[in-house]
C-alpha cells in the first residue's frame, strides 16, 4: 500500500470545474463570516482560562477571523502530565486501529475543506490554489503515515536465528512529543508532524504558530472526531517563548518535532542540551538560502515561468522558495526581459479571490523586516523589477514581489522569507565558484537547475549539498510519498517529511530473542 507505486494522493478540487467550485465557494464564504475561537484542549476537555489574543487577517488588518486563548503555564504542565499518563495505552493500541483513525481523519479533512481553506485564507493569507494544495498535502500526510504505521509498526520484523533462537525487531512509540509548527503551512506541516508522532505510538502536545492557532484548533478537533483520544493529543495555542520555558525543558518530553527558522531551532536545541536525564530526540526542519542555476542552453520562457512560481507565488513564504537565481551571462538578458514582463502581470491582492496570484506576507513584523531588506539590497545592487500592488492591498501586509541583481550570494546573511528574488550573473568558466559559494552559505534545502545538457545537470546536482533538487521545473510543492522533503546543514536534521524514514525517528526499536 505504499505511496509512489500507485497514486494515492488526494485529488483536491478542480478549480476550473464550476460543479466542484460552487459548493466549495459556498462553504468557504460561510466559514469566512464565522467568528472562530481556539482554546487549549487538554485531556479532551476545553480549557476555560487563558489570555485572549485577537487573530489578525494579514490581507486586511482591520479584520479578524476570531480569537484564541493562551493557556496558563500551570495548564501546560497539566497537559504534559495527561499526555505522559496516556501514552502507554495508545502505544499498545494495534497499528491497524491507529491507521484507521488517521484514514478517517483524512476523510474528515476533505469533508471540511471549505472551512479549512477559509481559515488558511483569513488567518494565513493563502490564495485559493494554495489553500487547495494545503488541504491536499495534509490529507496526503494522514494517509501516508497511516500506511507507514501499518507497514512498519503493524508487525514484528523477523531476523535471522543462526543459533536456533527466534529473533525479532519491533518498533514502538518513544513517549511524549511536542510538535512545534510554523505558520506558512499551518495545516499541512502541523498535521504531518502530529500524525507521524501519533501513528508511531506517541502522545502529542500540538503547538501551532501563534499566527495560525485557529487552523490548528480546527485540525485537532477533526483528529479528535476521527478517534484520537483527547488525552493522547493535547492542543496548546501558546507563545513559542512559553513552550521554550515550560515544555522543552521538561524531562517528561521525550522528543521535539520542530519546523521553523534555523535561529529558533538553535534555541530549542540548546534548551534540550541543558536537560538532565534521557537525551531527547530533536527533529528540526528549518530555513534555506535556495538557489537556481540556469545555463545558456535553458529555455528562457520556461525559466521565467518557473522562477515566478518558485520565488513569488505563496508570497515567497515557502521554505523551498527560490532566493538566489544564478544566470549564465549569455542567457541573462533574455530571461530578465521575460521575467520583468511577467512580473508586471502578477496580481497581488485579496487571497480569497480566484484571480489573485499572490497574497500578503504573514504580519507586520515580517513586512517591516522584508521592506528593510529590500531597501537595503537595492542600494547594494540594481533593481530589475518591482511588481505593482493593487488598491486592495491598502490595509494588509502586502509586499510587492521584487527582483534585484547583486554581485554575489555572500552578500546575503540570512534567509529573507518573502517575495524577494536576488539575481547573480555568472560566466560559464566560474561554475565551480558559484557552486562553492552556494555550499558556503551552510544551508541545504532546495536547488533548481535549468539546462538541456544532462551531464551539466548531473554535475551540479551532485556537487551542491541540498535535500531536494529539481531539474527543468519549478522548485516548490514537494508531494508526500513522491518527493520526500527536507534539508541538511543549516536547513534541518532530517529525516524527510513524507518519506519512508520519517516515522522511524519517532520510534524506539526493540529486539526480542527467544530461546526456542
Ligand atoms: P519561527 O522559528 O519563528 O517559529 C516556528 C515555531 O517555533 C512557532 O510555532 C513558534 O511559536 C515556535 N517557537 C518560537 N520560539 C520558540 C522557543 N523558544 N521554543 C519553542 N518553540 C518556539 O518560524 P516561522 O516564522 O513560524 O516559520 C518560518 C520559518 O520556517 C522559515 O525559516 C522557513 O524556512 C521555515 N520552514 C522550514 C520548513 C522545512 O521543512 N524545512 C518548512 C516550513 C517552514
Amino acid at each position: 500500500r505504499s505511496f509512489g507505486q500507485e497514486r494515492e494522493n488526494s485529488a483536491g478540487v478542480n478549480l476550473t470545474d464550476p460543479d466542484e467550485l460552487a459548493p466549495l465557494a459556498e462553504s468557504m464564504e460561510k466559514a469566512m463570516e464565522q467568528r472562530w475561537e481556539a482554546r487549549a484542549l487538554i485531556g479532551g476537555k476545553i480549557h476555560g482560562g487563558g489570555k485572549e489574543v485577537r487573530a489578525v487577517d494579514p490581507s486586511d488588518n482591520r479584520r479578524s477571523p476570531g480569537v484564541y486563548y493562551e493557556p496558563e503555564e500551570s495548564a501546560i504542565r497539566e497537559a504534559i502530565g495527561v499526555a505522559h499518563k496516556a501514552q502507554p495505552e495508545w502505544d499498545a493500541t494495534p497499528a491497524a486501529e491507529r491507521a484507521a483513525i488517521l484514514r478517517k481523519a483524512a476523510d474528515l479533512y476533505e469533508e471540511h475543506m471549505g472551512e479549512l481553506m477559509a481559515l488558511c485564507s483569513r488567518e494565513a493569507g493563502k490564495t485559493i490554489p494554495d489553500g487547495v494544495a494545503e488541504v491536499r498535502e495534509a490529507v496526503d500526510f494522514l494517509r501516508y503515515y497511516a500506511n507507514q504505521c501499518e507497514e512498519k509498526f503493524g508487525a514484528e520484523i523477523p531476523l535471522p536465528g543462526p543459533t536456533g533462537e527466534k529473533n525479532t525487531l519491533r518498533l514502538t512509540g518513544k513517549g511524549v512529543f511536542v510538535c512545534i509548527s510554523p505558520w506558512n503551512f499551518p495545516l499541512a506541516i502541523f498535521t504531518g508532524q502530529v500524525t507521524a508522532a501519533l501513528a508511531a505510538g506517541n502522545a502529542v502536545l500540538a503547538k501551532p504558530a501563534e499566527q495560525t492557532s485557529l487552523i490548528g484548533s480546527l485540525a485537532v478537533k477533526l483528529l479528535h472526531k476521527a478517534g484520537i483520544p483527547g488525552e493522547v493529543l493535547n492542543f496548546l495555542p501558546s507563545r513559542g517563548s512559553t513552550i521554550g520555558k515550560v515544555v522543552t525543558p521538561d524531562e517528561r518530553i521525550i522528543g521535539v518535532a520542530f519546523t521553523g527558522s534555523t535561529e529558533t531551532a538553535h534555541v530549542v536545541n540548546q534548551t534540550l542540551a541543558q536537560r538532565k536525564g534521557v537525551i531527547p530526540t530533536l527533529i528540526a526542519e528549518t530555513g534555506g538560502q535556495n538557489a537556481m542555476l540556469v545555463d545558456s542552453s535553458a529555455l528562457p520562457e520556461q525559466v521565467a515561468d518557473d522562477v515566478v512560481q518558485s520565488a513569488f507565488h505563496s508570497a515567497g513564504q515557502r521554505c523551498s522558495a527560490l532566493r538566489v537565481l544564478f544566470l549564465q551571462e549569455e542567457i541573462a538578458p533574455r530571461v530578465l526581459e521575460i521575467l520583468s514582463g511577467y512580473m508586471d502581470t502578477l496580481i497581488v491582492g485579496d487571497p480569497a479571490l480566484l484571480r489573485t496570484d499572490i497574497g500578503p506576507v504573514i504580519d507586520d513584523k515580517a513586512y517591516k523586516g522584508l521592506k528593510e531588506h529590500v531597501e537595503w539590497v537595492k542600494t547594494q545592487g540594481k533593481l530589475i523589477k518591482e511588481a505593482p500592488l493593487s488598491a486592495e492591498c491598502a490595509n494588509g501586509t502586502f509586499l510587492a514581489p521584487v527582483a534585484v541583481e547583486i554581485d554575489d550570494i555572500s552578500l546575503l546573511e540570512r534567509e529573507q522569507f518573502g517575495p524577494v528574488l536576488h539575481v547573480v550573473r555568472y560566466k560559464a568558466k566560474d561554475l565551480d565558484k558559484v557552486i562553492d559559494s552556494i555550499n558556503k552559505t551552510g544551508y541545504g534545502l532546495t536547488l533548481g537547475i535549468h539546462t538541456r545538457i544532462d551531464s551539466e545537470a548531473d554535475y551540479i546536482q551532485r556537487r551542491i549539498k541540498v535535500g531536494n533538487a529539481y531539474v527543468n521545473r519549478n522548485m516548490v510543492g514537494a508531494v508526500v510519498g513522491v518527493q520526500p522533503f527536507g534539508g541538511q546543514g543549516l536547513s534541518g536534521t532530517g529525516p524527510k517529511a513524507g518519506g519512508p524514514h520519517y516515522m522511524l525517528r519517532f520510534a524506539n526499536e526493540r529486539t526480542l530473542t527467544i530461546n526456542t
